[in-house]
């Protein structure tokens, strides 16, 4: 049976355009909000206050495309997309998004990279999508300098994307890199670029971002995401929350009501670039820039930019329970609400949100990369703690049991699958991942959902398990097969399978589970061999991926006759050794 949207969802007020760039979407008139309806300069810092208009920033987003153009010598109307992709290694700034449409006016990709990577992270990635150039931030240097030149990339095509003085320690850009302020300056003084002819339909079938995911299960991928899938997503998260907004019109007043949002969630991920970048600013929001979590700086930021709507991911609402104190000292009555998506929210951690701020509305969504974002969402009308919400428009799902049987009812658990018109591409070179993840239009999301009724009478989709191989810390992906694949070139290891076990603080960790060589020493203990192994994964790889959930050395993986890890069985032997505990 396909689940749609509840009644109270409007119809999207238009078909997603096919043959436009996002950057057109967001800022022609004949489509984006601009200059229709009144908004909030887009970006401010919340270190320095710094802000650019939405003016500036179109200009910027001009400018900037000139200087690109000069500079690599690229033209918006010769080569393919993929001869223009632009690596992105940073923390979030006020020039992330205005690049990113500024590589779009070229015809380009953005592939952004988390900046949690290590050197030979970020290789990969910039190798696999065969980026030809790299901007990143001051803190990030030395990492891009190391990762550029394993892949080829020479140092006169590393670039510096701006971050406010406290969080370069007071240090200004080393000589010999260009900023993206150079590449404006320089811009402004340089001919208009010719307009992109595309034809029709081309914005459906060129990626705008290359974000990378590991999918259901493997390495991580490179994720194609069209002009017209995150076009498709902020047109549906606009339109889904219309009712709601409208409720917070002023009486009589012509003008939308818009927020002051929190941008401290990376822009790298899904999240942070679609719903925070791009449905945020159609709408008409400011959002208030962050470079990374750190509690007393954000609640400043909150305090001083009297922010309404944190976007938010469940360690930092766990962190925030914690700390009631803390929050105490902040003066926070501007919040009016907090949403959440990227990994579950416990029932337990929302409630004790609500408890300390009763006025809030406590919002959660379920979204994906390969979905370019949000699939279903709570709405401050319909919040019910535990839920991932009702379906956006435009969106039909399914849910299908492992014997291949769609469900007919509710309460019926089997693997959520998803249709929109935000579906990405596909994979990048990966056609065996293709064929598993995306088939007949669905996409197979490898999460276990169940689909409930609210008691306002509203189909809810409830997360209740996840089937796929992914391990979810602090809302970023870690891949069991990436793990696997590095703890093997340890020399004492022979053998080993990777799961998530539960964590208070970041929601899931990853542990091991390994089988020693057979050279290994007997005077070895354990113990030292373990830490050895932790320690090879410290080396290389982000903080985030560490086996914080430990090693636990057994005599033989658990394998299906075909040489697939069981990692069920290793699940429920972790779960029965913790209940025990
Ligand atoms: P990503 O592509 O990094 O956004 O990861 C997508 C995955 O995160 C999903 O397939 C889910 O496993 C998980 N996820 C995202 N949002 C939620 C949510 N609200 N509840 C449970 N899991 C979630």
């Amino acid at each position: 049976m396909p689940f749609h949207p509840p009644s109270w969802v409007p119809q999207l007020p238009f078909d997603p355009p096919d043959s436009c760039t996002v950057a057109d979407f967001m800022f022609d008139e004949n489509y984006g909000r601009y200059p229709l309806g009144y908004s909030k300069p887009p970006f401010t810092c919340g270190i320095s206050g710094k802000e650019y208009s939405t003016l500036e920033v179109k200009e910027r987003v001009d400018f900037l495309s000139r200087g690109l153009a000069k500079e690599l010598g690229w033209s918006p109307n010769v080569g393919t997309e993929w001869d223009k992709v632009i690596g992105v290694f940073s923390v979030n700034t006020l020039d992330t998004l205005p690049l990113a449409w500024a590589t779009h006016r070229l015809g380009g990709i953005q592939t952004p990279a988390n900046a949690a990577y290590s050197a030979a992270e970020l290789e990969f990635q910039l190798k696999n999508s065969s980026a030809k150039c790299l901007f990143t931030c001051l803190p990030l240097l030395k990492t891009a300098l190391q990762a550029a030149s394993g892949a080829g990339i020479s140092k006169d095509r590393i670039y510096i994307l701006e971050v406010p003085k406290e969080a370069t320690g007071g240090q200004g850009t080393p000589a010999g890199f260009k900023t993206v302020d150079d590449f404006i300056k320089e811009g402004a003084g340089l001919p208009r670029l010719e307009a992109l002819n595309w034809e029709d339909g081309d914005g459906a079938r060129k990626a705008a971002f290359l974000c990378y995911s590991s999918g259901t299960s493997g390495l991580p991928k490179g994720v194609m995401i069209s002009h017209r899938n995150v076009i498709a997503n902020t047109l549906q998260m606009a339109t889904y929350d219309k009712p709601d907004r409208d409720k917070l019109r002023e009486p009589g007043s012509q003008v939308d009501y818009i927020e002051t949002t929190l941008g401290l969630l990376p822009f790298s991920h899904i999240y942070g670039l679609v719903v925070i970048c791009h449905a945020g600013i159609y709408v008409g929001d400011g959002i208030c820039v962050l470079p990374k979590f750190e509690m007393k700086q954000f609640l400043d930021a909150v305090e001083r930019f009297k922010v309404s709507m944190l976007y938010l991911v469940p360690p930092i609402i766990i962190a925030m329970t914690k700390n009631k104190a803390v929050l105490d000292k902040y003066d926070l009555s501007h919040v009016r609400a907090i949403f959440t998506g990227a990994a579950p929210l416990g029932k337990e951690t929302a409630e004790d949100l609500q408890r300390i701020f009763p006025k809030w509305a406590i919002r959660q969504a379920y979204g994906l990369t390969e979905t370019c974002t949000v699939v279903c969402s709570t709405s401050p009308h319909d919040v019910w703690y535990g839920s991932s919400g009702s379906l956006l428009p435009g969106i039909e799902c399914k849910i299908v049991t492992t014997e291949g049987v769609e469900v007919e009812g509710y309460d019926q658990p089997g693997e959520l699958c998803v249709k929109s018109p935000s579906v990405v591409l596909g994979y990048l070179n990966n056609d065996k991942a293709n064929k598993e993840t995306f088939v007949d239009g669905f996409m197979h999301t490898g999460d276990e959902a169940v689909i409930r009724k609210s008691p306002k009478g509203h189909e809810h989709v409830f997360i209740v398990d996840r089937i796929k191989e992914l391990i979810k810390v602090k809302g970023h992906q870690v891949a069991p097969a990436e793990l696997e694949a590095h703890l093997l070139t340890h020399p004492a290891v022979n053998d080993c399978a990777v799961i998530p076990v539960p964590d208070d603080k970041a929601g899931e960790i990853p542990k091991a589970f390994v089988v020693k060589s057979p050279n290994v020493s007997l005077e070895e203990s354990d113990r030292m061999l373990a830490r050895q192994i932790v320690k090879h994964v410290e080396k290389h790889k982000a903080r985030y991926k560490w086996i914080t959930g430990g090693v636990e050395f057994i005599d033989v993986i658990p394998k299906s006759p075909s040489g697939k890890i069981l990692r069920r069985f290793l699940r429920d032997k972790e779960v029965a050794a913790r209940k025990k505990k």
